[in-house]
């Protein structure tokens, strides 16, 4: 999970990172009033979006006084910032920025090791920096189970370059971004721009913290971080459900038990689609695992059903464990669920193959459920799925995707 930098601000701070007073409002009214309360002759106004560059976008602005803040916010609030629309904003302390500096921490999972970068030339790009002046970047790795002590600390400020006056202070706050680092359970944490202001402190003005979602049951507290409003609703309901779901793009609802054969549903089902007007695509990835009794399967369509884009279903299962007589009576029953709950089906193209397949084909047959078709091929299933979604679909609409 993303935080947004206001969360990572409240972070630092309650890991003893220098940070500066902020305040997150969702109203021009309140972000006057918020600047007031500061009390400082400047204050910035900044975007909450989980997405970078925000200053370039125009979604950070200084203002010189309470009505002044509450009119950039105004300006900036409701706008969209490279596809995510701005609903709250934080009234900031303004900085006297004389220098504005990198740094950062993150997994390598590829080196099994966590890796430090720090540069005398932040507030910028740092992807751009990190191609056009490489030796600008220093890369420092970190023994995961040494850590970043002191000594550690030292040596990135040094292979950074920064000012020898300078080195103290810096050891201190790379040290306590990596108890936040390794305190939080993130796989990111990243400053930029960390300034040094004029009366030479060293303070982290903008925050990234990632945190790595396996943790989260040592992190009861994180949950009040999880912002609902910029997750697809779809995706909350299934989180809810205890589904493994992804929203996507396209029309054809996709569900299937094991991670490996969604994804190569997916596959097969963007292939299937390119044949067909409109070119169908999948709705979604959604894996009901290798249990799926009738309640798995009655959440899994009642989430994919409630989704408007999605004109079929594709249900391709394999039976293993959870045999395919098993898994034909969740689709019976889910369908008696979703009928008291007054869900209207969509056309359904279920295959099934393997463990007790003919019993489950039978068991479908029989209860001549509306709207289902049996294929019993992947591919022949596939194809069907996405001409049924492509003919439901009206013409004016079929280039959308
Ligand atoms: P980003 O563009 O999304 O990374 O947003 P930042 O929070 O990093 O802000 C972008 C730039 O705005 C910074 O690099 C600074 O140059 C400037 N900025 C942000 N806060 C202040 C501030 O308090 N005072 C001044 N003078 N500039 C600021
Ligand atoms: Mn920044």
């Amino acid at each position: 999970m993303d935080l947004y930098e206001y969360q990572a601000r409240d972070v630092f701070e309650s890991h003893g990172v220098p940070v500066l007073r902020g305040i997150t409002v969702t109203t021009a009214e309140e972000a006057g009033k918020a600047a007031e309360t500061l009390g400082t002759p400047v204050v910035v106004v900044k975007a909450q979006v989980k997405t970078g560059g925000r200053g370039k976008a125009g979604g950070v602005k200084i203002a010189k006084s309470p009505a002044e803040a509450a009119e950039k916010a105004g300006e900036i609030l409701g706008m969209d910032i490279k596809g995510h629309t701005v609903n709250k904003v934080m009234i900031a302390e303004g900085a006297d920025i004389a220098e504005e500096y990198y740094f950062s921490i993150l997994l390598d999972r590829a080196n099994r090791s966590y890796l430090a970068m720090a540069s005398k030339e932040g507030g910028v790009e740092i992807e751009q920096l990190a191609v056009e002046r490489p030796e600008a970047l220093a890369r420092i790795e970190i023994d995961p189970v040494k850590g970043l002590d002191e000594a550690k600390a030292r040596e990135i400020a040094e292979a950074a370059g920064f000012d020898a006056a300078d080195i103290d202070q810096l050891v201190t706050v790379f040290t306590k971004l990596y108890d936040v680092y390794t305190g939080e359970d993130a796989t990111l944490v990243e400053v930029n721009p960390l300034v040094k202001t004029g009366e030479g402190k060293i303070i982290a003005l903008d925050g990234k913290v990632t945190l790595d979602d396996n943790a989260e049951f040592r992190h009861p507290e994180h949950a009040e971080l999880d912002d609902k409003s910029a997750t697809d609703p779809l995706e909350i309901k299934a989180q809810e459900k205890g589904l493994n779901y992804v929203k996507l793009d396209g029309s054809v609802g996709i569900i299937g038990n094991g991670a490996g054969l969604v994804m190569s549903t997916l596959d097969v089902v963007a292939y299937a689609g390119e044949e067909f007007p409109g070119q169908p695509k999948p709705a979604n990835f959604l894996d009901i695992g290798g249990g799926a009794n009738a309640e798995v399967m009655a959440g899994g369509l009642e989430v994919i059903l409630g989704d408007e884009q999605v004109k079929s279903v594709f249900v391709n299962v394999f039976g293993g464990i959870t045999a395919c007589d098993e898994v034909a009576n969740g689709i019976v029953q889910a369908f008696k669920i979703l009928s008291a709950d007054g869900v209207d089906p969509k056309p359904l193209v279920v295959r099934l193959d393997g463990n007790n397949a003919e019993l489950g084909r039978q068991i479908l047959d029989d209860a001549q459920l509306p709207k289902l078709e049996r294929v019993d091929t992947m591919d022949g299933a596939a194809k069907r799925a996405a001409e049924l979604a492509s003919a439901t679909t009206a013409p004016a609409d079929a280039d959308r995707n």
